[in-house]
């Protein structure tokens, strides 16, 4: 029995109950509040805040192993656990160069990895002809602590980047070098691919999915992406070339656009199990949880493969301030044929907050047929 401690305690560490189950791990979660979801799967809490490295010594101390469900830690204060012995997977040399969103898309550069045009605003001199060559529209990033869009804007022109960076930074009493900005991708679709690699080194990726944003949020997760042959290769030594690269052990997302004109792009590097991947849970025969702990507990890797021709999977977003449990809602949802509901249990609901799931396996690959289901969830889930 293998006990593995949990740097997080939200959704995704919650998802990861049945397979520890499963395997026989037992998890043990560092998470800020005991209305956590992770809580009341763990086989013990240590309450902290994820970036509290006092908390993680604690954490060490009850498990063989530490991993991440939220990647926003003290990576400084974390390296003085490493060096006196603390295993963390995936190891702190991996996550360094992601935590920030220049860096990694530096890191990912310096790689030959394909990303957006970017600049640091702290590098920049003369900030009005240096955009010049991003051009408009521009997307104006937090370079840390980005989430579900938080901390991403779309800005139409100057005097909107301006104005936006001068509230940001007046607002939030930020410097102009928290934020980098980047060219506008006028992407055709939205793509994602989970990755994982073994303690020896073994790769293993699950289907290319296209992933569905609005506002920013991921909205839904179509499994497999209606894509080439080629690009479906083509994304899959990305992620052989990062994953390498890193000396990662245990799970990735990767986030990518695939431009209008076919080329893709990398988005953002998810150093953990992420929201594009939890079609697995219902849909593969190992799910990318599952994986995960396989993966760190150096357990030989699962079959990544889909069970069903297909599957569509969509995000319960809270629309307002409530405790309410949406019961009925949730009900009329798992009548739909196929339909797999996940609750995260979460007390409170607020607004573009992910409160639950839902993945229905599909017997093709019609795309359209994808979308539409989802909508029709869509339209039991959210108020008209
Ligand atoms: P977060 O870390 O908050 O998820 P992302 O950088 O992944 O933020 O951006 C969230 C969403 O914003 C993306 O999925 C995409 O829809 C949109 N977006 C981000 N960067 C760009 C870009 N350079 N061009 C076009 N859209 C973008």
């Amino acid at each position: 029995m293998k006990r593995v401690g949990v740097i997080g305690g939200g959704q995704l560490a919650w998802m990861m109950a049945d397979a520890a189950q499963k395997l026989g791990v037992e998890l043990v979660v560092q998470t800020p509040s005991e209305h956590d979801p992770a809580v009341s799967i763990a086989k013990e809490t240590v309450f902290a805040p994820v970036d509290d490295a006092n908390a993680t010594k604690i954490l060490a101390q009850k498990c063989d192993i530490i991993t991440f469900e939220n990647e926003f830690v003290n990576l400084d204060a974390l390296s003085i656990l490493a060096q006196q012995g603390v295993c963390f997977r995936p190891r702190l040399e991996a996550l360094a160069p992601l935590l920030d969103k220049y860096d990694q898309r530096c890191y990912l550069r310096d790689l030959g990895l394909p990303v957006p045009q970017f600049l640091a605003l702290d590098e920049v001199k003369n900030l009005k002809s240096q955009i010049e060559y991003l051009g408009f529209p521009a997307v104006l990033k937090s370079r840390r602590h980005g989430y579900d869009g938080q901390g991403t804007f779309i800005i139409q022109d100057f005097a909107a980047l301006e104005q936006k960076l001068s509230y940001e930074t007046t607002t939030k009493n930020l410097n102009q070098s928290f934020f980098l900005l980047e060219e506008f991708i006028p992407f055709e679709r939205e793509l994602a691919i989970i990755a994982v690699r073994s303690v020896k080194g073994e790769i293993v990726t699950y289907p290319v999915v296209e992933t569905q944003q609005e506002q920013q949020v991921c909205r839904r997760v179509i499994a497999p992406a209606e894509i080439t042959p080629n690009q479906v290769a083509e994304i899959q030594a990305i992620a052989h070339t990062l994953l390498n690269s890193l000396q990662v052990v245990g799970i990735f997302g990767i986030e990518l656009f695939l431009g209008t004109n076919g080329k893709i792009l990398v988005n953002e590097i998810a150093p953990r199990t992420h929201n594009s991947g939890h079609f697995s849970i219902d849909a593969c025969e190992t799910s990318q949880f599952e994986q995960h702990l396989r993966a760190v507990c150096g357990l030989p890797l699962g079959n990544p493969a889909l069970q069903s021709a297909g599957a569509v999977m969509v995000n319960l977003l809270g629309y307002e301030d409530s405790h309410s449990d949406y019961q009925s809602q949730r009900q009329q949802i798992a009548e739909i044929p196929q339909a797999h509901i996940h609750w995260y249990g979460k007390t409170e609901s607020r607004t573009g907050r992910k409160l639950g799931h839902v993945t229905v396996l599909l017997d093709n690959q019609n795309r359209e047929q994808a979308i539409a289901i989802a909508h029709s969830i869509e339209s039991i889930w959210y108020p008209r």
